[in-house]
């Protein structure tokens, strides 16, 4: 059986570095193509990093109840098509990067799901690192961080949490427990 796993946190916490170097050290994982109504960007392709879609077609497939999850950021809507997802899954393990509404989402339609949450050592250090970045403005901070205090008190809800204190720790723990996923996964079939 495939093994599917959702990976959250906070923007600012390191995930993308985080979920990069998964993907370079597990190659095989699956990505199905979420569908979006924002606009595309200069390099965007249909049907590669989104299916691009109006606003009228994806309330139309949200009412037909097609989403396995779905969220809107900034004003454009998001969301995981089931079938793309279930495709996905039927190719091989799926690993994909969600908000944490859209993972609580998937587990409440997937309860098989496995659900990582990576968080920041605490909420000051995540300010820190935003500010560092400095790519946002003040109000644009805030925001982020009311957001990441909700997100971390949901965190409850997910099946493990890796705190990214040090990169190349967090790089090896998500790593091992990447493995022990898929592992696991394999041994309940033997
Ligand atoms: P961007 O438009 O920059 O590619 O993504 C903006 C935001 O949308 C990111 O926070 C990203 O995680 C989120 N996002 C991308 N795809 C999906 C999806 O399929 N479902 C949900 N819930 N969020 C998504």
């Amino acid at each position: 059986m495939s093994v599917l796993i959702i990976i959250s946190g906070p923007s600012g916490v390191g995930k993308e570095t985080l979920i990069t170097e998964i993907r370079r050290k597990f190659p095989l994982f699956q990505i199905p193509v979420s569908y979006t109504t924002r606009p595309m960007r200069e390099g965007d392709q249909n049907g590669v990093q989104y299916h691009f879609v109006t606003r009228g077609e994806f309330e139309r497939m949200k009412s037909l109840d097609l989403f396995a999850e779905s969220d809107e950021h900034f004003n454009n809507l998001y969301g995981t098509s089931k079938i793309s997802l279930e495709k996905a899954l039927e190719s091989g393990d799926v690993l994909i990067e969600l908000d944490v509404s859209g993972a609580l989402q998937i587990k409440s339609k997937f309860p098989e799901a496995k659900l990582i949450f990576i968080s920041p050592p605490s909420l000051d250090e995540l300010e820190k690192r935003i500010r560092t970045r400095g790519k946002d403005s003040e109000e644009s901070i805030r925001t982020r961080l009311a957001r990441a205090e909700i997100e971390i008190e949901a965190s409850k809800k997910f099946n493990h949490i890796i705190v990214n204190d040090n990169l190349e720790q967090a790089v090896a723990e998500l790593t091992a427990l990447v493995q022990n996923l898929l592992k696991g996964a394999k041994e309940v079939l033997k």
